[in-house]
C-alpha cells in the first residue's frame, strides 16, 4: 500500500499545496486543520482529500487524532509539521498570551505530532519528517519575536530529532520558506509587503507549490542520507 502522510495545517496555503503534491506523487495524503470549517470543507469538496480537524498545540487532542487516523488507515509513515500562526507585533506591546499562542501553535506542535507518531516509525524503522521553519526562524524579524523565537527552535528540534532518528530510518529535516503568496502574507499591509518584495532578488513572492516541491523531494524513500538539513526557499532573499 502506498505510504500515509500526514500535513498538518494541510487546508489552506502551503499546507494544501503540500498535500496536492504529495497524493499526485502517489501517497495517500490526510490534512489536518485548527478550526475553520468552511475552508476545510472547500478544500476537501475541491480535492477529495480527507480532512481532521484537531488542535496541534493541544496534546491530547493530537494524541487522539492520531490514534483515530492509524486505526483507519494504518501507521502514519510522512508528517509535516506545517499549521502555524502569526500574532505580530512589536514586544512592548505583545500580551503573553500572543506569545504563548504563537509558541504554541508553530514549535510546541511539532513534539506534539512527532511524539504521537515516533513510536510507530521506529518500530517500521522508516519514517519521514519535514518541519517547516520560516526565514524569520534564520534571521529574526521587527515585530515577530513570538513567531521568530517559534520558528527557530524548530530548526534547533529538526537537527535534534534527526540524530535520535538516523538509526531508525527515520529522516528529520526542515524547510525555511521566504515570503510565500498566502492568507498569512495577504494579510501584512501593502505597502510592507511591497518593501518586503524590492528585498527578493527573485523579485517575487514564493508560490505554495515551490515549498510543496522541496517537501515531495525530503520525504522519498530515495532521500534516507538527507536528514537534519534546512532547505531555505526564499528567493535568494536569505542565503544561510
Ligand atoms: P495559512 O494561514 O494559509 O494556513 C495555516 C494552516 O494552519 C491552516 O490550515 C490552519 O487551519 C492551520 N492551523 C493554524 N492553527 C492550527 C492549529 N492550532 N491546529 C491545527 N491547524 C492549525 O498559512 P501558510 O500556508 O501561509 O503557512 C503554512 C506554514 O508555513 C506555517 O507554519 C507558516 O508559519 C509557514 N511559513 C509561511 C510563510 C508564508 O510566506 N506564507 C513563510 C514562512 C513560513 P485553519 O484553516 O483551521 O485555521
Amino acid at each position: 500500500m502506498a505510504r500515509l502522510a500526514l500535513v498538518t495545517g494541510g487546508t489552506r496555503g502551503i499546507g494544501e499545496a503540500i498535500c496536492l503534491a504529495l497524493r499526485k506523487e502517489g501517497y495517500r495524503v490526510i490534512a489536518n486543520y485548527g478550526g475553520n470549517d468552511e475552508a476545510a470543507k472547500a478544500f476537501s469538496d475541491r480535492t477529495g482529500i480527507e480532512t481532521r480537524k484537531f488542535d496541534v498545540s493541544n496534546y491530547a487532542e493530537v494524541e487522539q487524532g492520531i490514534a483515530a487516523i492509524v486505526q483507519e488507515h494504518g501507521p502514519i509513515d510522512i508528517l509535516v509539521n506545517n499549521a502555524g500562526i502569526t500574532r505580530d507585533t512589536t514586544i512592548h506591546k505583545m500580551t503573553p498570551e500572543q506569545w504563548q499562542a504563537v509558541i504554541d501553535t508553530n514549535l510546541t506542535s511539532c513534539f506534539n505530532l512527532s511524539r504521537c507518531v515516533i513510536n510507530t516509525m521506529r518500530e517500521r524503522g522508516f519514517g519521514r519528517i519535514v518541519n517547516i521553519g520560516s526565514i524569520n526562524g534564520q534571521a529574526g524579524q521587527y515585530g515577530q519575536v513570538n513567531y521568530a523565537a517559534a520558528k527557530s527552535g524548530i530548526h534547533g528540534f529538526t537537527k535534534a530529532l534527526a540524530q535520535e532518528g538516523a538509526a531508525k530510518g527515520i529522516t528529520v529535516n526542515a524547510i525555511a520558506p521566504g515570503y510565500i503568496a498566502t492568507d498569512m502574507v495577504r494579510a501584512v499591509p501593502a505597502n510592507v509587503l511591497e518593501k518586503i518584495v524590492a528585498r527578493i532578488p527573485v523579485g517575487r513572492l514564493g508560490e505554495a507549490e515551490e515549498i510543496a516541491r522541496g517537501v515531495v523531494f525530503l520525504v522519498a524513500d530515495e532521500a534516507g542520507f538527507i536528514t537534519g538539513s534546512t532547505l531555505s526557499i526564499n528567493g535568494g532573499q536569505h542565503m544561510y
